[in-house]
């Protein structure tokens, strides 16, 4: 286990411990289910710690970080990618459940059915 040497280190630290113990009292009354495991007394014993340093969590740290914890059990509901099998030319999550790919994919619907009513009128 390493210890947070600079500020930058101590804040990200702190950050994540307030937002993982949050996660983790969610969890214990049945908010969340799954997700990673807490370890509890080292988040308290570093955000303690990180107090004494004058170190408080950021007021934007859960919006930050719970998206990336959360983000681990998506799968795109369009293609099935996930966060281990992306796209073959790579995705990023858009929405919840929703690639980049097939967020685009999905903007060009209207143009592909247009042209397939053509091809159909012309035969
Ligand atoms: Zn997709
Ligand atoms: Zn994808």
């Amino acid at each position: 286990m390493i210890e947070p040497q600079t500020p930058q280190e101590w804040q990200e630290a702190i950050d994540t411990a307030e937002v993982l113990v949050r996660l983790d009292a969610a969890r214990q009354y049945g908010l969340v289910t799954g997700g990673p495991a807490v370890n509890v007394s080292r988040c308290e014993e570093l955000l303690r710690r990180g107090e004494a340093l004058g170190y408080t969590p950021t007021a934007d740290a859960v919006e930050r970080i719970i998206p990336a914890l959360v983000s681990f059990a998506w799968r795109c509901r369009v293609c099935g990618c996930t966060n281990e099998r992306a796209c073959p030319g790579g995705c990023h999550w858009v929405e919840p459940n929703l690639c980049s790919e097939c967020a685009m994919k999905d903007n060009r619907r209207p143009l592909t059915c247009a042209g397939s009513v053509q091809r159909a009128h012309s035969q």
